[in-house]
């Protein structure tokens, strides 16, 4: 890093006058709480007693029989409290919330896994909670508005632009502002201004530092290839940290939705649609018109659709530390299948991408390749999109039914 906050051309702080100081409190306690030894171990620690860390790894057998002969491992972040590496993140913003004497966070959230994950930390800690939801995502996530309500924290839907995600982090920002002394926005993923890209990873890097020991400790060597699904980008950057100095080729696998060659996707980096600009504070790709109006994006999976990326990836693209890639809905939900039946575990849609891009490569690799596979999150969530796109009668009328107030 050239200058604070910069990750070659992209990151940087671009933040109103009235957020400075707020900055700099951050950047200062987070500096501090880095640099002193016994701040990560009380992090470990909770994690250990409170989200079931450290996940393991699990050897995926009938999937390695399956498409041959590379070696397939499922790093289990689906296993963390609330189910995702979500968890992560929240619970060290939270321990650096109490650092810094506050007593209030406030988040935004998309479908609501960050929101929930928030809410918790917030019932942990004993922190006042308000969550910021776009209006349109109020209405189609409601079991996650139910939950984030029940664990004592204030949903409030927003109201303006497509009243969806880039909304309600907008209207977080506003709130911040006028409440800066005694409130910590808890931003949910490796993006927006200096230090969150750097604070978030350093918390996700958890992942990688279990499971490059746990791998060497099951096969004596590293993987030849480690995959994990880009949204904002914070569970992949958590795992390839580890591994950044290996000959190990690191695979991001972004939401190519109805594919990439039509507008319904959100790949930023994988394929040429999106362009430098500068967005909620930071500068990175973005998919925008030439106008720099932010695009509509789509995908199956609500978590990996974002019209920016984190710029630590923008960096890592560029420098071709990381391979780009999108894996579109219908692979996602045939590598769903597959996985569910084969191993028995659930990926959430947003881990299903990095599973189909790993069964797209596995037939050409040999019995020396290992594959390791970061499954972000558990996909009970995603039962009602699930049961919607497989399409089966038997379950239509109760689909029909809940979907009735889900899709609002
Ligand atoms: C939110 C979410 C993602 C996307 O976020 P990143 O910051 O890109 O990791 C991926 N998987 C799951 C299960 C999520 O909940």
């Amino acid at each position: 890093m050239s200058k604070a906050g910069y990750y070659g051309d992209f990151g940087g702080a671009f933040i109103p006058e009235v957020l400075v100081s707020a900055f700099q409190e951050l950047v200062e306690a987070f500096d501090q709480a880095r640099a002193d030894p016994s701040f990560w171990q009380e992090y470990v620690d909770l994690m250990s007693t409170y989200s079931c860390r450290p996940t393991p790894i699990t050897y995926a057998g009938n999937l390695t029989r399956h498409f041959g002969w590379a070696r397939i491992y499922i790093k289990r972040e689906d296993l963390n409290h609330t189910g995702a590496h979500k968890a992560n993140n929240v619970i060290g913003q939270g321990l650096l919330v109490k650092r810094m004497g506050k007593s209030r966070v406030i988040a935004e959230t998309g479908a609501g896994q960050h929101g929930v994950a928030t809410a918790t930390m917030a019932a942990k800690f004993g922190f006042q909670c308000t969550i910021y939801m776009g209006e349109v995502d109020v209405a189609r996530q409601r079991p996650n508005v139910f939950w984030m309500q029940r664990l004592g924290a204030e949903v409030i839907p927003v109201r303006d632009g497509s009243r969806t995600l880039k909304d309600a982090i907008n209207e977080a920002f506003r709130d911040w502002v006028t409440h800066v002394d005694d409130t910590h926005y808890v931003l949910g993923t490796a993006c927006g201004p200096h230090p969150f890209p750097e604070m978030v990873s350093y918390f996700q890097s958890i992942i990688g530092k279990e499971a490059r020991g746990q791998i060497l400790a099951c096969e004596g060597r590293l993987p030849s290839r480690v995959y994990a699904c880009v949204g904002g980008g914070s569970n992949a950057l958590g795992i390839f940290s580890s591994f950044l100095d290996d000959p190990v080729e690191l695979v991001g696998v972004e939401a190519g939705g109805r594919g990439l060659d039509t507008e319904a996707h959100a790949s930023r980096l994988a394929c040429g649609d999106a362009s430098v600009g500068v967005a909620q504070g930071y500068k990175s790709f973005f998919l925008q018109d030439r106008d720099g109006q932010m695009k509509e994006t789509h995908s199956i999976a609500a978590g990996l659709d974002y019209v920016g990326v984190s710029p630590v990836l923008a960096s890592l693209h560029e420098q071709k530390k990381v391979r780009f890639e999108a894996a579109t809905d219908r692979e996602v939900l045939d590598a769903f299948s597959l996985t569910l039946k084969n191993e028995g575990v659930i990926p959430a849609l947003e881990s299903a991408h990095a599973f189909a891009q790993a069964f797209k490569e596995a037939p050409a690799l040999s019995k020396d390749d290992i594959l390791l596979i970061n499954q972000s999150g558990r996909g009970d969530k995603d039962i009602f999109t699930i049961a919607d796109a497989l399409d089966d009668p038997e379950w239509k009328d109760f689909i029909l039914g809940k979907a009735a107030d889900y899709h609002a």
